[in-house]
């Protein structure tokens, strides 16, 4: 299945929630959810008021949910919670800590983007190292005592020169010790459930049992 490229506001009010896919416009009153607070389509702003959704339909839409703020297909996703369903300790936490092991994840945790969807392009663009080799796959997992630092050619690109004053002011997550100075981070353990994510990841561990997954 090919990579969703229409109008990511589109996937928002969908989902009837802020999936903050576009950086500093979701916080400013341009966000697409805040003047169309209504599902996309021609029929949408009369299926506001709908029935109430199946436990069904709450558990699919979260997991499209999670899928589409980490930019996942669902292949990719279904993998992963296979391999969280094999770590020890509770499937749902651990599939959190996956999607924010990824490198793309990680460079936006950095502050080096705006949104995960930036961040994605950045590590495919070959900006970005793992433990000073150059890699440009955004799926990677970084794991705890990982470095992620920029490449000495993207160091000296006027992005990453302008972004450096952004980098010193941002706040990583605990889990993430950032050098601004070097624009690198160190992952010091697995990350946890964020806090900016308001995800129910036990509906999704609901969806995938109810599936076999
Ligand atoms: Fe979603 Fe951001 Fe668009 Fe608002 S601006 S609808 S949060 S992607």
């Amino acid at each position: 299945m090919a990579r969703y490229t229409g109008p990511v506001c589109r996937l928002c009010r969908r989902e009837g929630k802020k999936l903050y896919l576009k950086g500093e416009r979701c916080y400013s009153p341009k966000c697409g959810i805040e003047r169309r607070n209504f599902p996309p389509g021609l029929h949408g702003s009369s299926r506001q008021f709908r029935r109430k959704e199946s436990d069904y339909a709450l558990q699919l839409r979260e997991k499209q949910r999670a899928r589409r703020i980490y930019g996942v297909l669902e292949r990719q996703f279904r993998r992963y919670f296979q391999e969280a369903e094999n770590r020890p300790g509770l499937t749902g936490t651990n599939l959190l800590s996956i999607l924010e092991s990824r490198l793309d994840n990680v460079v936006f945790r950095m502050g080096m983007a705006d949104s995960r969807a930036q961040a994605r392009q950045l590590v495919e663009h070959g900006h970005f190292q793992l433990n000073g080799r150059n890699l440009d796959v955004p799926s990677a997992l970084v794991r705890p005592g990982d470095e992620v630092s920029l490449t000495e050619h993207a160091k000296k690109t006027v992005y990453f020169r302008d972004r450096a004053d952004f980098v010193q002011k941002h706040q990583p997550p605990q889990w993430l010790v950032l050098d601004a100075q070097r624009m690198t981070a160190k992952m010091l353990e697995q990350p946890f459930k964020p806090e900016d994510v308001s995800l129910e990841e036990q509906l999704i561990v609901e969806f995938y049992s109810r599936q076999g997954s």
